[in-house]
């Protein structure tokens, strides 16, 4: 098998955009029905969800995430559904951090899994950084959100276990939807603080079809900036990097950083480095998408990886998606959109 260089130059797509990330969803399966993500009435008990064999194996996606770091790929995010459902997700870990190029091994979670022993052998196999959603203190609002009567208390707990596993800096997301989740900004800015845990607020997004969204109940940054600014002042901060999805604001207090994720009202897509593997093999170039592109069909009829490279070079070459700027020029979308559980955010 001929050996590929790697692209040192980096893929770019039409827009000039680099593939620089690359989120990988291991499972479709959750513990919570989050009524923004998986409301029980569509994810319900018959729901179909994806047998074993569907799923890419761990050396399936470990070899294309060798591809997708000769592409310019250099970090990469485990999600899902609930990654930590996915057994031996450690072993998985393992595998991607020997892969050349990539330097950074994320994961999403929703912290019902994460004990202190699981946090530090995710950590021992070469995870770097963690993320841990949660959507409110007041037990009665989350378990509203989660729809599984999971309390606050225990995310909590997982957020503590990632901290002393040295996944830090741990970043805890927040979406926050007007009139269910809106009085826990004050709260939860309050707990963070001081924490060295970064709090990340999250526009309610349209991903899917199953969430019934409407712009009256997405929360737009500038009023969660202005809450939290009323009671602990705020000033701007410098990207770390290009790319990067939250705007981050530092507490001139010195009580540490909050960041916000406002893919609907000042939408980030000019400088969107991110591809997307469904736990199917489907490869996404937009989290809004409706069409994939099936790698697992590639891998299961055995093409090489220079074939894999190419027709993946070839996909992000024609990459023309912009989403969320359309959506904010109000441009009407009626397409059927993959579901976030799916997908992995
Ligand atoms: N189950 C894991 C979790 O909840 O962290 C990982 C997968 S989840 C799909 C990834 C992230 O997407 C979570 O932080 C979740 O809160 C966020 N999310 C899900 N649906 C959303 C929506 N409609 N709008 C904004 N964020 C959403
Ligand atoms: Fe599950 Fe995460 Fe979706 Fe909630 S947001 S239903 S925890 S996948
Ligand atoms: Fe990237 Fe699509 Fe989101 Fe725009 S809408 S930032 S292209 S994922």
């Amino acid at each position: 098998m001929k050996a590929i260089s790697p692209n040192l130059e980096g893929s770019k797509d039409i827009r000039g955009r680099l593939l620089r990330d690359l989120r990988i969803s291991v499972t479709d399966r959750c513990n919570f029905r989050c009524r923004y993500c998986m409301p029980r009435e569509v994810f319900g008990e018959d729901y179909a969800f994806l047998p074993h064999e569907a799923l890419l194996t761990f050396e399936e996606i470990t070899r294309l995430a060798r591809v997708f770091a000769r592409l310019g790929v250099h970090k990469l995010r485990l999600t899902g559904g609930e990654p930590l459902l996915r057994r031996d997700l450690e072993t998985l870990v393992q595998m991607l951090r020997g892969i050349p190029g990539i330097d950074d091994i994320a994961m999403t979670t929703n912290g019902s899994l994460l004990t202190e022993q699981r946090a530090k052998s995710l950590q021992k196999a070469g995870l770097t950084r963690i993320s841990v959603s949660l959507d409110a203190l007041n037990d009665d609002i989350f378990m509203t959100m989660n729809d599984v009567h999971f309390p606050a208390s225990r995310v909590l707990t997982a957020i503590s276990a990632a901290q002393a596993a040295g996944l830090t800096p741990v970043k805890v997301n927040m979406v926050v939807k007007r009139g269910i989740n809106d009085s826990q900004v004050v709260p939860m800015a309050e707990h963070f603080r001081h924490s060295g845990q970064i709090l990340r607020f999250i526009e309610y997004m349209d991903v899917g079809n199953s969430n019934g969204w409407c712009m009256d109940d997405v929360l737009p940054a500038e009023e969660i900036l202005s809450t939290v600014h009323r009671q602990w002042p705020l000033q701007p901060l410098f990207p770390r990097t290009p790319g990067e999805v939250a705007t981050r604001y530092a507490y001139v207090d010195g009580g540490g950083e909050i960041g916000v994720i406002a893919s609907v009202t000042r939408p980030f897509c000019a400088g969107c480095t991110r591809a997307r593997l469904t736990c199917e093999g489907q490869l996404y170039t937009c989290l809004f998408g409706n069409q994939g592109h099936n790698l697992r069909e590639c891998l299961r009829r055995g093409d090489s990886d220079e074939q894999l490279y190419e027709f993946i070079a070839q996909i992000w070459g024609n990459r023309a998606d912009r989403y969320s700027e359309l959506r904010l020029a109000h441009t009407p979308n009626s397409q059927t959109k993959i579901e976030m559980s799916r997908i992995g955010g």
